[in-house]
């Protein structure tokens, strides 16, 4: 099958063909892969920012698929279910996996790093991972439900803890986390105020249902006081990390949150502690979906609240699609197809 291989850090993937060993696992399931999300975390993983990634690895942890071939313990999934899985296979039993915060499974597997991922023909995935998806749900829309939409629903449902009417300030409010988080908000019933680089982008993010559009410039700080009365936002949802971070900070009104969601530059930030003190903010960073997470984000999906922005590349064109990445050209997710 076409696979993307990562060989070593720092290098580009290689495109090429592998075979699959067909053996399943008591509680396997083989999927035929059909659209799977290119992350910035796959960027950073190729950098060797990961250490538990086991290489040679086929990347990608973004999946959506139809199931080819079940192993012999499971009995939730048939072939031909549409199905999408979680970024990872969490553990099942420690204490997270049991209080329904397998997110913070310290023996959780993550695909794309420690177990081949879905930059590939197949996949194959432990039925845990797995939701089915709703048939009016898109493979594009399956694809962005776990580590995009679940992701960000549990950043401002479960660690924002945001409520109806708050203000929301989103950064990077263009790409593929921030363009679908401008949507969640606003299903939660929030004010979105969206930041983002590029003036060019202001459209897409307007269209995605923001209620005010601003440049992350120098001026960040002052437009979002004035767009608020001078309070502030009540929560931020940071999706570009170091650069936009301290600017974020003082946009946040007293008592308010951010959630740390993203690093593009993968360095760290100085904390005006005396500024969090004072305002009683607090700082807090998540990872990843649950599969609660990922089942209500595939609700929401189902029911219009959110709509897949992507552009959809051929997995033979992955080069081009990790330049637009990097190079921040592009505008939601980018989504390879096999
Ligand atoms: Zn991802
Ligand atoms: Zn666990």
């Amino acid at each position: 099958m076409r696979a993307v291989l990562l060989k070593k850090f720092k290098e580009l993937p290689e495109l090429t063909d592998l075979e699959l060993d067909p053996s399943l696992g008591s509680n396997e399931v083989l999927l035929e892969v059909e659209m799977s999300g290119l992350c910035y975390r796959d960027l950073l993983t190729i950098d060797g920012y990961f250490p538990r990634t086991k290489l040679p690895i086929i990347l990608g942890h973004e999946i959506a698929g139809k199931v080819l071939a079940v192993g012999e313990d499971v009995v939730d999934f048939k072939p031909g279910d549409r199905v999408a899985s979680l970024t990872y296979i969490p553990c099942g039993k420690c204490k997270y996996c049991k209080s329904g915060n397998e997110n913070l499974c310290k023996q959780r597997l993550t695909f794309g790093e420690e177990i081949n991922g879905s930059f590939a023909q197949m996949v194959k995935v432990h039925e845990r991972s797995l939701v089915k998806v709703p048939d009016n749900v898109t493979p594009e829309g399956a694809a962005i439900a776990s580590c995009v939409t679940g992701m960000v629903l549990r950043a401002f449902r479960h660690v924002a803890k945001v409520k109806q009417d708050e203000s929301v300030l989103i950064t990077g409010a263009g790409g593929g986390v921030g363009i679908h988080a401008v949507q969640v908000a606003k299903a939660l019933g929030c004010k979105v105020i969206a930041a983002t680089s590029s003036e060019e982008k202001f459209k897409y993010i307007m269209e995605a249902g923001a209620d005010e559009v601003l440049l992350s410039d120098d001026k960040m700080v002052e437009k979002v006081k004035r767009l608020t009365g001078d309070d502030g936002v009540d929560v931020v949802l940071e999706a570009v990390g170091q650069p936009t971070f301290e600017k974020s900070l003082r946009c946040l009104a007293w008592g308010g949150r951010m959630v740390v969601v993203g690093n593009v530059t993968a360095s760290s930030v100085e904390v005006p502690l005396g500024l969090i003190i004072l305002k009683a903010n607090s700082i807090a960073g998540t990872i990843a979906a649950t599969k609660k997470d990922l089942e209500d984000a595939l609700k929401l999906t189902a029911d219009g609240k959110v709509r897949p922005v992507v552009t959809v590349y051929p997995l033979e064109k992955i080069y081009d699609a990790m330049e637009k990445m990097r190079r921040k050209e592009s505008v939601g997710r980018l989504l390879l197809k096999p």
